[in-house]
């Protein structure tokens, strides 16, 4: 007789239609990047944990916090395919309509204090985001913002940084409308920032 699985890990669904981020990302992008890549990693992760029901329960933060943990011979399948998971469940709560919000003074305060300006916040996020294949984060360490990226699905939440705002860089990510210019990519992307969410993520750091 088959086994029963019972699907640990589930794709969330998006919070807009795919076509929400148009013009500043394709309906087809958003389609194929939800629908086929980051439901492989959800697929690929209950894989990894099907015999490792202690792993299989634990929600996808507990897992990242936890990697070091998880055993050696599913760590790697875990590590790429938990942060796949993590990374592109942050990621589609990040972005909204153009226009839709703005970050509040108190937000931008806090971007003040730690990089000088929001000017500067760009441009450091921006060569984060153009220098690695992966992602770019700002994250909240110790009572400060900082930049940063990492490479593959890796996540800076494994250091115990908190995710406040990240962009996937990977090809995937931008290639049918961007091609190569992903310096574009990553400037648009401004505009369709969830600065709401990043504001609640700020306030729970
Ligand atoms: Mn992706």
């Amino acid at each position: 007789m088959k086994k029963e699985f019972i699907m640990a890990f589930v794709l969330p669904d998006l919070l807009y239609a795919f076509d929400a981020l148009e013009p500043i990302i394709d309906a087809k992008t958003m389609e194929i990047h939800h629908g086929r890549h980051h439901a492989a990693y959800v697929a690929n992760l209950n894989k990894a944990v099907e015999n490792y029901p202690e792993w299989a329960e634990k929600s996808i933060e507990d897992v990242i916090i936890h990697l070091n943990e998880v055993p050696e011979a599913i760590r790697t399948a875990v590590r790429n395919n938990g942060g796949g998971h993590y990374n592109h469940s942050l990621f589609w709560k990040m972005m909204a309509p153009v226009g839709q919000t703005k970050p509040s003074a108190f937000l931008l305060a806090k971007i003040d204090e730690s990089f000088g300006s929001f000017d500067e916040f760009k441009k450091q996020f921006a060569a984060a985001a153009t220098s690695r294949f992966g992602w770019a984060w700002l994250v909240a360490d110790g009572g400060k913002l900082d930049v940063l990226s990492t490479a593959n699905q890796d996540c800076p939440l494994e250091d115990g940084k908190k995710p406040i705002l990240c962009l996937d860089v990977w090809e995937h990510a931008y290639y049918l409308k961007y091609q190569n210019r992903r310096a574009d990519y990553v400037d648009n992307f401004f505009h369709v920032i969830n600065w709401n969410f990043v504001e609640e993520l700020l306030s729970k750091a």
